[in-house]
């Protein structure tokens, strides 16, 4: 390979031959199903509030022109191309669309096999006891495609703390599945809603097999009841899942590791009927984790680094991460960067992505 040069538009002083290894990143949390990628342009409509985004959110699905597979194939494999070696896809399931978009990312993430781990959450976006049938066919999805459990906003969205969760720990629990939860609800409520997963997480015995999704009400260090719920999410080795979005907000992350959770990164929805924006690209998910979380010393940007590489790698259980030790890796990345604080910031793309010691490219991968 030739000397690689700092890009243009890289704020570095170029110091020649300067080539960072790194292992692969991990993205845990994306929904490839709702993606618009490789489509045309969607324009939104307005939407202020959770239902109408729901609402919208549907209602684009039932009118895309290209199939499930063919879009969720497009972002994937985006997200391979820019460096992603393992993703954590949350699919919907509900009464409304059946099994398809299940079917839809399962056949993409076939297509995508030998580059990319996924595991696919089946995810009740339309609601679990409050859309009849959705229950009843997550528990099909588990034969047919979904890896683990998913939940949503358990008080808010579907009316029934104790009713959702004893529906999504038995499910797990009788197939022997882990649990990823959506919890966008804030304040002292969300924070119960944290309490009680983590103490069921510890009566059902499953420890560390538990994230939360986004997890607003962690982002508020002002609630008094932060520091105890923060203890208890430790002690069962639940996950929070942090996507750095617009303008919901993010994570104290000093606080988190003072207390013990730990956090994993992900994209959330790319260009979906929720947001314009999104690009597949753990690069630049964890430059906006910095961005967003006022990252200013080499630590801190260290730490962004870490979350959207080994944090995300301990979750999935990856061993193409876990086991990098450096530039002779068979699975590994090459970048164009001095150090990992200046790829944080700077956001190159990868100069090369090698999987099982061979280089892809955008013919290998379809
Ligand atoms: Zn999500």
């Amino acid at each position: 390979m030739s000397t690689p040069s700092i890009p243009a538009e890289s704020g570095a002083r170029p110091t020649g031959g300067i080539l960072l290894t790194t292992p692969g990143f991990v993205d845990a949390h994306i929904h490839p199903d709702k993606t618009t990628w490789g489509s045309g342009w969607f324009s939104r409509p307005p939407a202020n509030d959770l239902a109408t985004l729901i609402r919208n959110d549907l209602q684009a699905q039932l009118a895309a022109g290209d199939s499930v597979e063919e879009r969720a194939f497009a972002l994937m494999r985006q997200a391979v191309l820019n460096g992603t070696m393992a993703m954590r896809a949350h699919v919907d399931v509900g009464s409304q669309i059946g099994l398809k978009n299940i079917h839809g990312v399962r056949a993409a993430a076939e297509r995508l096999a030998s580059f990319l781990d996924v595991q696919i959450v089946a995810f009740p976006q339309f609601g679990l006891l409050s859309n009849p049938g959705t229950l009843e066919l997550m528990e099909a999805s588990l034969g047919e495609g979904a890896d683990l459990v998913g939940g949503i906003d358990p008080e808010s969205l579907d009316g029934d703390v104790h009713g959702h969760l004893d529906a999504v720990f038995s499910l797990a629990g009788r197939h022997s599945r882990d649990l990823d939860i959506h919890l966008h609800d804030t304040g002292p409520g969300g924070l119960a809603q944290l309490r009680l997963i983590a103490q069921r997480t510890m009566a059902e015995g499953m420890h560390g097999r538990v994230t939360v999704g986004h997890a607003f009400a962690l982002c508020d260090s002002t609630q008094p009841e932060l520091g105890a719920t923060l203890d208890l999410m430790a002690e069962a080795g639940m996950w929070m899942a942090t996507c750095a979005l617009g303008a919901d907000p993010v994570p104290v992350l000093d606080l988190l590791e003072r207390h013990g959770v730990r956090v994993a990164l992900g994209s959330d929805g790319v260009r979906d009927a929720w947001s314009p924006f999104g690009t597949g690209s753990m690069v630049d998910r964890m430059h906006l984790l910095g961005y967003r979380t006022g990252a200013l010393t080499d630590s801190d940007l260290e730490r962004c680094f870490r979350i959207a590489t080994s944090s995300g790698a301990d979750l999935l259980d990856t061993p193409a991460i876990k086991d990098f030790s450096g530039a002779g890796s068979a699975d590994r990345l090459e970048f164009a960067a001095n150090s990992i604080p200046e790829l944080v910031v700077d956001r190159p793309s990868p100069l090369a992505v090698i999987r099982k010691g061979r280089a892809v490219s955008r013919e290998s991968v379809g």
